[in-house]
């Protein structure tokens, strides 16, 4: 019971980490040929990118699952931090994200869930990302045309300050 708890977990993230991956590999052409790679990071900020990387602020809809409750609810507002670095000299580029938690409203010591975006929105949110990398690390003179993210589900009241991890840290309204 507990073993298969666990592995359920490691599905679950290497699934997230499949997908924002096989987004990016998917603009490759756009990201002139050079192999980039995603990696979880919930430690950067808008504050400590290191030297010679960038950061974007995006955010998008996606849902989140209680895992006290199995309560789930969806916001439209979830933000995700990028911070990211091409080594041109090997032309391998990282891209580290952060994805901003929330918690459930209804349980006392609910834990930070991360969010579940779908394909799509990540697809967004990687379109939005690769035309910063492209300026930034590639030089190149692109208009702005942000695509929308696409809303499913119906929105439970307000945005929750309380209960997201990106409010707290001051990202919120900083997000384009
Ligand atoms: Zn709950
Ligand atoms: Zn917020």
């Amino acid at each position: 019971m507990a073993s298969r708890r666990r592995s359920k977990v490691r599905t679950t993230f290497d699934m997230a980490s499949i997908l924002w991956n096989s987004a990016v590999q998917e603009r490759a052409t756009e990201l002139h040929g050079d192999s980039w790679d995603v990696v979880f990071d919930d430690s950067i900020t808008q504050h400590n990118t290191a030297p010679g990387w960038y950061h974007y602020i995006s955010g998008s809809f996606a849902g989140f699952t209680c895992s006290l409750c199995r309560r789930s609810w969806a916001s439209k507002r979830v933000q995700v931090i990028f911070h990211f670095y091409l080594n041109s000299a090997s032309n391998q580029g990282t891209i580290k994200v952060r994805r901003f938690k929330q918690k459930c409203k209804r349980c006392t010591g609910a834990r930070m869930e991360d969010p579940n975006f779908s394909v799509e929105n990540i697809d967004v949110l990687v379109e939005r990302l690769v035309t910063k990398i492209r300026v930034r690390c590639y030089e190149e003179y692109l208009g702005e045309s942000n695509r929308p993210s696409r809303f499913s589900g119906r929105m439970n009241g307000p945005h929750e300050t309380l209960h997201c991890e990106a409010c707290q840290n001051g990202v919120c309204s900083q997000a384009t």
